[in-house]
């Protein structure tokens, strides 16, 4: 069966995915008056976002990752976002902009925030591709002066996969959001 196949129905489309994250790389190019700034990607659902997100924004910019655990092979997170895999930049005295595929209960983001404060950052700024607000648990907020929050769409209360987010670590390549047919989840 083709991946596509799996899919009872798309949620967001490749082309409107396209067009919000130019408008967000247009935004935040617009936003960022601080330097030096480091943009962050959150690993792995991120990466097709951020991947897509950096090159809509034409300045000079320090590109990174960094990869959280919180979430076993299942859909349902264990709710203690742990850092797996650090950044190997410097972020102290830098404006960072956080890039996430999505926000669910909002622990993941709370955490990260916090360890940029604690790495001395002077603002940081969070980038979501997709935000469920009705299963907000933590609530957190940009950080600084330049701190701003942009999300590309409220995602309806659903468990979604494709453009970086997976089921089982598969789906990830998919150029497009949504929701699996019931007969796949295991
Ligand atoms: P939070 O810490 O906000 O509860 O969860 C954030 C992380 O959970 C996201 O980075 C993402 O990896 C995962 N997540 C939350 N909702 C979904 C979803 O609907 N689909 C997928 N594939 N991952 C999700």
């Amino acid at each position: 069966m083709a991946l596509d196949d799996h899919i009872e129905r798309v949620i967001f489309t490749r082309q409107q995915i396209s067009e919000r994250v130019s408008e967000l790389g247009s935004q935040i190019t617009r936003d960022c008056k601080a330097t030096p700034t480091v943009v962050v990607g959150v690993a792995t659902g991120a990466i097709l976002f951020f991947a897509d997100l950096v090159r809509n924004i034409p300045l000079s910019i320090t590109v990174e990752m960094i990869r959280v655990a919180s979430y076993g092979s299942g859909t349902v997170s264990n709710g203690q976002p742990t850092i797996s895999s650090d950044l190997r930049t410097d972020v102290q005295g830098c404006h960072v902009v956080l890039v996430e595929d999505i926000i669910d209960t909002g622990s993941t983001m709370s955490c990260l925030i916090d360890y940029m404060k604690t790495k001395g950052a002077s603002s940081v700024s969070v980038c979501t591709l997709l935000d469920k607000p009705a299963r907000r648990k933590v609530h957190f907020n940009p950080f600084g002066e330049n701190g701003k929050y942009y999300c590309g769409f409220e995602c309806p209360d659903e468990f979604v996969v494709g453009y970086g987010m997976d089921y089982a670590e598969v789906y990830r390549n998919l150029p497009y959001v949504g929701v699996l047919k019931p007969e796949i989840y295991k």
